[in-house]
């Protein structure tokens, strides 16, 4: 059962190219009341890609020392680099009553759902694969050997919706982006979690 007092912990996955970044940056822009983790990763950065705003970029060995440390809430590996969510940053998020967003894969949402199973999980599929295929395309940040790794992905990757408690289709930005914000808000007015805050105040 989830603790009123404690924020929201929202999970966020989808095939890589579906959008979730560019969902869970609008949602940071648009509402100040929803915090992003940012991930430690060995992955090389992207152009324009800024230490401590899109990833912690570390080195395999350092990561390994965290894992040593269990200072990941959730770590896997993905397309041949390791991510990792920091346990501390999210807990004292969620302990501060603030909502907590993870843009994590498949296998990290697994585990956090182990740990958390009162997590909203949310899983964003694309209108169609061919959409799926031109958007990773056009982004420009793969080369043509990374994108066939992660496009082979898929269908392995959408034979796990039924883990996820809400679908989210990113056909255009906005409206996924406030389908999103829909769940969250529902999630707040839980009565499970409401009538726990009311009594507490009454
Ligand atoms: P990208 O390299 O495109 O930034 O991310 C590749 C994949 O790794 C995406 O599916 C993204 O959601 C996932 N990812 C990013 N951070 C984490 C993390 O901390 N843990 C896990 N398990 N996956 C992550």
């Amino acid at each position: 059962m989830h603790d009123p007092e404690k924020g929201l912990l929202i999970v966020i996955s989808g095939p890589s190219g579906v959008g979730k970044g560019t969902i869970c940056r609008e949602l940071f822009n648009k509402y100040d009341d929803i915090i992003y983790s940012v991930s430690t990763t060995t992955r090389k950065p992207r152009p324009g890609e800024v230490e401590g705003k899109h990833y912690f970029f570390t080195t395999e060995e350092e990561f390994q020392k965290l894992i040593a440390q269990d200072a990941f809430l959730e770590w896997a590996q993905v397309y041949g680099n390791y991510y990792g969510t920091p346990r501390q940053y999210v807990e004292e998020i969620l302990q501060a009553g603030k909502d907590c967003i993870l843009e994590i894969d498949i296998q990290g949402a697994l585990q956090v759902k182990q740990k958390m199973p009162e997590g909203i999980f949310i899983f964003v599929v694309p209108p169609s694969l061919q959409e799926l295929i031109r958007r990773i395309t056009c982004r420009g940040t793969e080369d043509p050997s990374e994108i066939e790794k992660r496009m082979s992905q898929v269908s392995e990757e959408m034979s796990h919706l039924q883990d996820y408690d809400y679908i989210v289709v990113n056909d255009e930005v906005p409206s996924a982006v406030e389908q999103v914000r829909a769940i969250i808000v529902a999630e707040r007015c839980r009565s499970s979690r409401m009538c726990k805050l009311i009594n507490m105040e009454v």
